[in-house]
């Protein structure tokens, strides 16, 4: 059977994660989420009372970690020993963490191997920042996904608000706008497009028109 890669890259907010598990779920792939890995080694830093900045200690604290990766009803879960944590990286505090934590080299190396492991095992649709240019560059279908910054902050703001954890729509525009600038300017991985990325900008776009449009693209590079 052919190994399908379609790796989705973009900033935070521009509808990676609702898009990439929409279209692993119409085409029949796994969803690989590895902004949610990332999230947990900030958790389990926080955790721990380490400075997320603190490129010396958070490296310290990898081999100890004992991050998991489980796919539970098609569903990634995430644990730290045999805890899931699924649900506690969503939060504001842990997003600044994950941030943080993934401009260290050590990090990005930590997860590397899991993230390739995960693509070489079935075919995937994977999100993130670096996966068509670092993770999976040889993947068959690239995409960035972007929206103004405006946007991806309402819908933020909006998921937020459904999570049951407001916050104000300016606090979102100015950590998002924060978090963008660390992801794309760090040495480590940067975001940004892979050469052969079809870009898409989805600000005026509804869910359904991308996942169209991502189908679509799917089916000329692979077929039905
Ligand atoms: O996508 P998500 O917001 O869950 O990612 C959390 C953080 O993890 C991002 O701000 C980014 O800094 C980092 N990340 C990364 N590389 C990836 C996925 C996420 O650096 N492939």
């Amino acid at each position: 059977m052919k190994n399908i890669q379609v790796a989705i890259d973009g900033p935070g907010g521009a509808g990676k994660s609702t898009m990439a598990k929409a279209l692993a779920k119409a085409c029949g792939l796994n969803y690989v989420d590895t902004g949610a890995m990332y999230r947990t080694v900030g958790l389990a830093a926080l955790r721990a009372g380490a400075d997320p900045l603190d490129g010396e200690e958070v490296p310290k604290l990898l081999p100890h970690m004992h991050l998991g990766v489980r796919y539970i009803g098609g569903e990634q879960r995430m644990f730290l020993w045999d805890e899931d944590v699924t649900d506690c990286i969503r939060t504001p505090e842990v997003s600044a963490a994950a941030s943080a934590v993934s401009a260290m080299p050590p990090v990005r190396a930590y997860l590397l191997r899991t993230q390739q492991d995960l693509a070489e095992e079935c075919s995937v649709v994977m999100d993130g920042r670096d996966i068509g240019t670092v993770v999976l560059p040889r993947a068959g279908l690239k995409i960035f996904l972007t929206a103004t910054a405006e946007e991806r902050a309402r819908r933020r703001f909006l998921e937020l608000q459904e999570r049951g954890t407001p916050q104000p729509y300016e606090q979102v525009l100015r950590e998002m706008n924060e978090r963008d600038e660390r992801d794309t300017k760090r040495a480590a991985a940067p975001l940004r497009p892979a050469e052969d990325a079809v870009l898409l900008d989805t600000t005026a776009m509804t869910e359904a028109e991308v996942l169209e449009k991502l189908m679509q693209l799917v089916k000329e590079r692979w077929g039905e």
